[in-house]
């Protein structure tokens, strides 16, 4: 069988999940990384081949991908590189960004589709799995509101987009955001009242800063409160600390979420259905989901399809490598 030649584009947490993840489908390859900083990704990784994301003729020759997996940040990168990239080859990425993913579907879809490539964007746990358990729970039980927590436990979830957004601040050196979810939301949401939450009723947001040296304080914390989607709407903590206190209290990267949607069925009878991820590495499922969607990609190319897609376009059995017989047997 020809393996799908995958590429990396971006070799950070997401990217290093991504090359795990291609180890355990045999079905794909990985051809190549290329990056911003290719000196950086070729010391960490000697034996596989790494080239400057800028030199696009010498990538397309070298590496020859189906398709790319982009794993760069949703603040700066993605706006910039998915376009670029749907002109060249195949994409899928994670962004992240829930209120500009309708903008940034249009940008997409225009380049992927003046070049007759297929990009899936937007894919992760959520967006991505909890996007589609959303759609169906809302479909299932019609009338029910759809809702995503997450960081439900004590220590609640690493959040990598909240995090990549706070390394952006000038100033800020390292930084990671753990999201936690209010209890009394989901009980709120379970007794079926389907409230009407802005996102601040359902989360707050716990963040660690290490500051560069002689940055201002107040000036890095007044950006951060204020910064629109990500932190403005919650109830936000900024807590300083140095270096060794972040890698030592705060390292790793675990996150969980629940998707919920609450209703009635025919004659009032309650429905609840529940979609419930616990990750041990936020990076490393992230990467997964992403990867499975690659091979999706490589399908819908396969048939001449082209422009941009997410998750509730793609038939599910294009993600696994099952056949039609063996789903039907076994996975019904
Ligand atoms: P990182 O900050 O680790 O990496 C982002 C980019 O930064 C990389 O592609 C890399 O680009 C560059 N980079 C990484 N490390 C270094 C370094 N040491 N020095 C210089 N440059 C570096 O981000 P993550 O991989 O943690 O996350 C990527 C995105 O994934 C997030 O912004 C988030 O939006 C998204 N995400 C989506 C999820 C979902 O469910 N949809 C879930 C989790 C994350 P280059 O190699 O070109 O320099």
């Amino acid at each position: 069988m020809k393996k799908i030649r995958v590429m990396i584009v971006g070799y950070g947490n997401v990217g290093r999940g991504v090359r795990l993840s291609l180890g355990k489908n045999p079905d794909m390859e990985l051809v190549g990384i290329v990056s911003r900083s290719p000196e950086r990704v070729g010391k960490e990784l000697p034996d596989v081949p790494v080239m400057a994301i800028s030199d696009v003729e010498g990538w397309k020759k070298a590496f020859r991908p189906d398709v790319a997996i982009l794993c760069g940040g949703s603040k700066n990168d993605l706006p910039q590189q998915g376009p670029e990239f749907a002109k060249y080859v195949n994409t899928v990425d994670s962004f992240d960004n829930h209120s500009r993913i309708p903008e940034y579907f249009a940008d997409i879809d225009a380049a992927a589709k003046a070049s007759g490539h297929v990009s899936v964007i937007s894919t992760g746990w959520d967006p991505g799995i909890f996007s589609l358990e959303r759609v169906l729970g809302g479909a299932f039980i019609p009338g029910a509101r759809a809702y995503g927590f997450y960081g439900l436990g004590e220590k609640g979830g690493l959040s990598m987009g909240h995090s990549d957004a706070l390394r952006t601040i000038p100033g800020v050196k390292d930084a990671r955001q753990f999201t936690h979810a209010i209890p009394e939301a989901i009980e709120r949401v379970r007794r079926g009242e389907n409230p009407a939450f802005e996102p601040g009723d359902m989360h707050t947001r716990e963040c660690f800063v290490v500051l560069e040296e002689g940055a201002d304080r107040e000036a890095v914390t007044k950006t951060i409160l204020s910064m629109p989607g990500y932190f403005a709407p919650y109830k936000t903590t900024v807590n300083f600390v140095s270096q060794q206190e972040l890698d030592e209290k705060y390292k790793g990267f675990p996150h969980d979420g629940l998707a919920i949607a609450v209703g009635e069925t025919g004659d009032r009878h309650a429905a609840r259905v529940e979609y419930r991820c616990i990750w041990g590495s936020n990076p490393e499922a992230t990467a997964n989901v992403l990867v499975a969607h690659a091979r999706a990609a490589a399908r819908l190319a396969g048939e001449n399809r082209s422009g941009a897609f997410t998750i509730l376009d793609i038939p599910p059995a294009y993600f696994t490598t099952l056949s039609r017989e063996e789903l039907l047997e076994h996975w019904m």
